[in-house]
């Protein structure tokens, strides 16, 4: 990715609570699905962002919770987010692409990954990361998903152009038992999830405005954000992000 695009990116995400859909609610209700989580040794959390699912991990479990992000500004910040929440201690930050891990083979009970997996794709981020899992391991994900079979054809097209895996659930599910995985159960993220994220989002855009037209690339990152919104106030009933927890078989 070009450099300036990713500074545009950087300087809009940095400073919010999370950079992408998701709530402190649905992060526990997950947690709440796994195994008995004091007993995790190590948790790995790619696409981890700023953090805010990482302070709930460390904080509600007793492992070493390892987190990935590809941008190190966002882990800067999640450090002194763990600072702040006395979980230093129990939390390793890695620079890392989510397609090439630096981790051995069987190694975590559980990986966790929220609003992130579309990066890689949803099946090949589960084939992937399922080597990494321990047996019995688990895995959980939010990932964008169709809620309703009928739809209008403007939003169809506008989401399978930007993600072409978005889905209905019972084919990710099918997916999941493909992949080798046991599914325990998926829910779909409250609306207050949608707010944390987009809440800031608004105002950064109103920030931004300003000096939109200093920089093509700032104003077409603009755009797309812009479109995304736009898009969600329309059909919002539509669709979501849906949290699969599976089991490695
Ligand atoms: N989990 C966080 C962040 C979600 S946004 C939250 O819910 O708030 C997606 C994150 O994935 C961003 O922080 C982005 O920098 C990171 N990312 C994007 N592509 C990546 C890749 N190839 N490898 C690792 N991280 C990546």
């Amino acid at each position: 990715m070009e450099q300036e695009l990713i500074q545009t990116i950087v300087d809009f995400f940095k400073d919010n609570e999370r950079q992408g859909p998701g709530c402190e609610e649905a992060t526990l209700r997950a947690l709440g699905l796994v195994g008995d989580s004091n007993y995790f040794e190590h948790i790995l959390d790619i696409g981890c962002g700023t953090g805010a699912q990482t302070m709930i991990l460390a904080q509600k479990t007793n492992a070493q919770v390892f987190a990935v992000d590809l941008l190190a500004d966002f882990l800067e910040v999640l450090k002194e987010r763990a600072t702040w929440w006395g979980v230093q201690d129990r939390i390793t930050t890695h620079k890392a692409a989510m397609e090439d891990l630096p981790f051995q083979k069987e190694f975590f009970d559980v990986i966790w990954s929220e609003g992130a997996i579309y990066h890689i794709g949803f099946e090949k981020g589960l084939r992937q990361w399922r080597e990494l899992l321990k047996r019995r391991g688990y895995l959980v994900v939010s990932e964008i998903s169709w809620m309703s079979k009928e739809r209008p054809r403007d939003l169809t097209d506008y989401w399978t152009t930007s993600y072409p895996e978005i889905d209905l659930v019972s084919n990710k599910m099918k997916l999941i038992e493909d992949c080798g995985y046991f599914p325990i159960g998926c829910f779909a993220l409250p609306d207050v999830g949608w707010d944390n994220y987009y809440h800031p989002v608004i105002k950064q855009i109103a920030l931004s405005i300003g000096q939109v037209l200093t920089g093509s690339i700032k104003k077409s990152f603009l755009e797309t954000i812009i479109e995304e919104l736009v898009i969600y106030q329309r059909y919002r009933e539509f669709y979501n992000y849906v949290f699969y927890v599976m089991q490695k078989k």
